[in-house]
């Protein structure tokens, strides 16, 4: 089955509307021109980027067009994030969220959240709803790329993988019900299963 994240978005708005809070909190002090014309900028912005590929990975250019396209419907700010800092951040992305998860504890601006504070900011299931996509991210990357030529990546992945799948969870779709029948438990597996200590 074919994974197709504007299908996601759609049946979840959730994950479509967080995934574009970060954009929308740093572009809200400016005018509806001033809007536009950052957006248009940004968009030429990653058109040059996507053409030099996703640093921390070897890509052939097939690859990188392919990858370019899946990422499409993403929102612009993921995708400058992804193409300016590589693999790399994007491994310490999936990391940090299991980390958040495995301590209930999360860090912004030099505070340190734990527990019930926890919960109220990072450990509440929209945000890791939102959070939990670089996985997803992380999905789209592995079956499009050469294994031999990035098995560090891949290495690395599956290292955090096991490490996730030992969080103790609720057993339920963390997706909306339209999406359920979208996924497959076993390739999808981080949609499945809400870690206890995530306040629903
Ligand atoms: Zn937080």
């Amino acid at each position: 089955m074919q994974f197709n994240l504007e299908t996601l978005l759609q049946h979840n708005n959730i994950v479509g509307q967080t995934l574009l809070a970060g954009y929308t909190e740093n572009t809200m002090k400016l005018n509806r021109e001033e809007r536009i014309e950052l957006k248009n900028n940004q968009r030429e912005e990653l058109k040059s980027l996507w053409d030099a590929g996703i640093p921390g990975l070897v890509l052939s250019k097939e690859e990188i067009d392919k990858l370019r396209d899946e990422f499409h419907s993403w929102a612009i700010h993921f995708q400058l994030h992804l193409i300016k800092e590589g693999s790399k951040k994007l491994l310490h992305d999936y990391e940090k969220l299991i980390y958040s998860i495995e301590n209930s504890t999360c860090e912004h601006d030099g505070k340190i959240n734990k527990g019930k504070d926890w919960q109220n900011c990072c450990g509440i299931y929209y945000e890791y709803l939102n959070d939990i996509s670089c996985r997803t991210a992380i999905e789209i990357i592995i079956k499009t790329i050469s294994i031999n030529e990035n098995n560090e990546f891949i290495a690395n992945v599956e290292k955090f993988d096991r490490r996730f799948k030992a969080v103790p969870k609720r057993q339920k779709w963390i997706v909306s019900d339209n999406a359920i029948e979208k996924y497959q438990k076993k390739n999808y597996w981080w949609y499945f299963g809400l870690p206890l200590t995530v306040l629903e």
